[in-house]
């Protein structure tokens, strides 16, 4: 099986932020990195699966990917920021991609625009009762890695890239479209 090693001084913790609630089952390493153990399609899959491919010997996140015509599945590292990831990498960066269960193939639900501009940010579920204000936040755009947890509605953790402009206030109230 495919072991990684990830890279922990790229990992940080959004400053001031609540420690996680008991129902999302997020660890929190050092106060500081945020490892995710279960996340939930929509249809209440769990996708953080020992079976797929270890990252610092825990296990990742299965998802599948799709940029219209070709698809393969990617496991993604479960610490929050980090950018390690296993399987299917060969699109180029900056293409839009589908992001679906890959047991029941349901799209991941749209949440926001991404800060990058280039695409949404979709949600997987924290908790098996799919709260809506208990989701990890990815990008649907390959190769931004812009990425948020949110455990009951507050943002607990946030990854943005070093380019990042100045954070909108109010960001999740820009308009979908
Ligand atoms: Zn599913
Ligand atoms: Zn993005």
């Amino acid at each position: 099986m495919a072991r990684v090693k990830i890279r922990r001084d790229r990992l940080f913790r959004s400053q001031g932020a609540q420690p996680p609630s008991e129902d999302v089952r997020i660890k929190e390493i050092d106060d500081v990195v945020i490892q995710v153990t279960q996340v939930f399609c929509p249809n209440g899959h769990n996708l953080v699966t020992e079976s797929k491919g270890l990252f610092d010997g825990q296990p990742g996140i299965w998802l599948k990917v799709s940029d219209g015509t070709r698809s393969g599945e990617v496991v993604l590292s479960p610490f929050h920021g980090d950018h390690a990831r296993l399987g299917f990498t060969d699109f180029k960066d900056g293409t839009r991609v589908r992001i679906s269960c890959p047991i029941c193939d349901v799209p991941l639900p749209r949440l926001s625009r991404c800060s990058c501009g280039q695409g949404d940010m979709v949600a997987l579920y924290l908790t098996p009762s799919l709260e809506e204000g208990q989701v990890v936040a990815l990008c649907d755009v390959w190769g931004c890695h812009r990425s948020k947890v949110f455990d009951q509605a507050q943002l607990l953790s946030a990854y943005l890239e070093d380019d990042e402009p100045p954070a909108l206030i109010g960001e999740s109230e820009v308009p979908y479209h």
